[in-house]
């Protein structure tokens, strides 16, 4: 029996065998093209190795030190080998004279090479089949838009475990057969944790060193709420899992029924309570947990996991039905926040040295606005059949705020030409989550019609802490003072511009930060909706001129552990205990 401490990321306790994910294990089938897009698909092959290539580049320039000239020499023989022009040569071969798909070709070039290369003694070429393999997978990877592993031979309630999973890996992972997950790397704010949430999976990230003590068919216990994984566990051990199991579905179960009930303070203060979304699958949780609408429809998860970009029919159809599955409530449909730690290949975009400060999210979006102007169209359409309002993300400039306007006025003029329905008064925000955006609110609310706080984000750029790294976790603090202003700052100016503003990022789900943020007159909290019954049973215990209070003081503390320990005696003193909350009232 090994024990592991991780972050606790997803609430909930699993018990399962385990299904070991190595992301460089590649199943391509071997699938053919149509004659007619014989040189399309040759054209992604070579979009697929220049990707490659410069991945390479950026890792080779991020081995900087001179204790690293072997790892260099490695990326510069991965380099060369990316231009063999034999190995190139055979692969477009394989796709112009056998039809193969790009993935199949690669992959048959691959084991063509790899026989060569056994059939030789020298080590040294055996060693060059190894390199030959890694950079194949990788070029396979780009090619596929993901790291596809195969999940047939997955049992029902396995726990998954990997050294990382991509968003779009977790995305793609067969959740009626998953338990739970457990992560090397990773953090509570990772789209990884937010996506295990969301399907309501327990999950551990940040277990440094697990995948080292595991073995696939292990069985692995693990405590959503604690960040406990405990490896081949013991008799009691197991008792004591099963226990805490059945003790959280009780509670679960005494939770849900508050899903009746209105998210509102003793002292009648209405705020709305909304359910932030990543799929459709997840529409089923508004009504179960009682959600007020939609706050953050995060829709580039529908570009994920597939070759293509999807069309404007597909997308209207998929926001339509979102947009319907809401009603009465209302809709936050945010254009496509991609980069950071979430990559779409199918969208070309080269490899950054900084994803989270590159071309992300509007950027992206403005650099590229055939994707933009298809994605605003879809919305626009769909707002003739929901009360959607659309929102862009880590808007950091006003001039991105009114670029990104005109682009809607732009769909709109289109779609007037063609006499398809829409909303013309659709209203229009954005978030607040890079720190420039929340010191300059009093600009940017002027100019759009709502905010959305996104926490997640400003907390990471605020203090410098990249939010999924487990290794500077303890520095992601959201009761940092500094981003306690910035909230405060942003809130100070929607008020005094007379919009609405609501949060969206995890921080609502620390019921201190409820009643922080409460205080400072919020419209709106919205969280993943398993997250959803918590919040609102705080809500439901306080009063708002006891928040008003408090927060006033509290924006004003100097240091985040001045700010933690005062909230902690004014949560004592209003009666909360401290376990409200599943993340409780940690300090992030
Ligand atoms: C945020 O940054 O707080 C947010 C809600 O957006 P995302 O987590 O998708 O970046
Ligand atoms: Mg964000």
């Amino acid at each position: 029996m090994y024990v592991f401490q991780g972050i606790p990321a997803s609430p909930g306790i699993a018990v399962g065998k385990t299904f070991i994910v190595h992301l460089d294990e590649l199943d391509v089938a071997e699938t053919l093209v149509d004659e007619k897009d014989v040189e399309a698909e040759v054209a992604r092959f070579r979009d697929a190795l220049k990707v490659t290539k410069s991945e390479f580049e950026v890792m080779r320039e991020r081995l900087a030190g001179p204790s690293e000239t072997v790892s260099r020499e490695l990326l510069d023989a991965y380099i060369l080998l990316l231009d063999d022009i034999v190995l190139v040569k055979q692969a477009e071969q394989h796709i112009r004279d056998r039809y193969y798909s790009a993935e199949y070709a690669v992959k048959s070039t691959l084991e063509w090479a790899l026989e060569i290369f056994d059939d030789m003694e020298d080590p040294y070429f055996r060693e060059r089949a190894v390199d030959l393999k890694d950079v194949g997978s990788r070029i396979i990877q780009n090619l596929l838009g993901t790291v596809h592993v195969s999940y047939d031979e997955m049992k029902d309630d396995s726990v998954v475990v990997a050294h990382e999973l991509p968003p779009s890996e977790t995305a793609s992972i067969p959740r009626s057969r998953v338990a739970g997950f457990v992560t090397e790397v990773g953090s509570r704010t990772s789209h990884t944790a937010i996506m295990a949430r969301s399907i309501e999976v327990p999950a551990v990230v940040g277990a440094s060193g697990v995948t080292g003590r595991i073995r696939s068919g292990d069985v692995v216990a693990l405590d959503g709420f604690t960040g406990r994984v405990v490896v081949n566990p013991d008799a009691e051990t197991l008792a004591e899992f099963e226990e805490r199991r059945r003790a959280h579905e009780k509670e679960l179960e005494r939770k849900t029924a508050l899903a009746e009930l209105p998210a509102k303070t003793i002292d009648g203060y209405r705020i709305e309570l909304s359910a932030n979304i990543e799929v459709p699958e997840e529409l089923d949780a508004l009504t179960r947990y009682g959600a007020d609408g939609i706050g953050l429809y995060r829709t580039e998860f529908l570009f994920m996991n597939r070759d293509d970009v999807p069309s404007e029919d597909e997308q209207f159809e998929v926001y339509r039905e979102v947009a319907e599955a809401a009603l009465p409530h209302s809709t936050i449909i945010r254009t496509i926040d991609i980069g950071g730690d979430k990559f779409l290949t199918q969208l070309n975009i080269s490899a950054e040295l900084n994803p989270y400060l590159g071309l992300r999210a509007i950027r992206f979006c403005l650099e590229r606005p055939e994707v933009f102007l298809t994605q605003l169209r879809a919305i626009l359409r769909a707002s003739a059949y929901g009360k959607i309002k659309v929102m862009f993300p880590m808007i950091s400039d006003l001039s991105e705020l009114v670029a990104g306007k005109e682009w809607v006025a732009r769909a709109m003029e289109e779609l007037k030409s063609e006499g398809k329905p829409f909303n013309p008064k659709i209203e229009v925000g954005i978030m607040i989550e890079v720190p420039s955006a929340a010191v300059t609110a009093d600009v940017l609310a002027r100019h759009c019609d709502f905010f959305s706080i996104g926490t997640n984000d400003l907390i990471q750029y605020t203090i410098a802490v990249e939010r999924g790294n487990e290794k500077i976790a303890y520095l992601y603090q959201p009761f940092h003072p500094a981003v306690i202003r910035l909230i405060y700052a942003a809130s100070d100016a929607a008020h005094k511009n007379g919009i609405w503003i609501g949060v969206c990022g995890e921080i609502v789900t620390l019921s201190a930060a409820v009643v922080l943020l409460l205080g400072l007159s919020f419209d709106e909290f919205s969280a993943s909706p398993i997250a959803i019954p918590d919040i609102k049973e705080t809500i439901r215990r306080i009063r708002y001129s006891d928040a008003r209070v408090i927060a006033e003081e509290a924006i004003n503390k100097a240091t985040t552990e001045e700010l933690v320990e005062y909230m902690e005696t004014e949560m004592a003193r209003i009666g909360l205990e401290k376990e409200i909350g599943w993340m409780g009232n940690e300090v992030h």
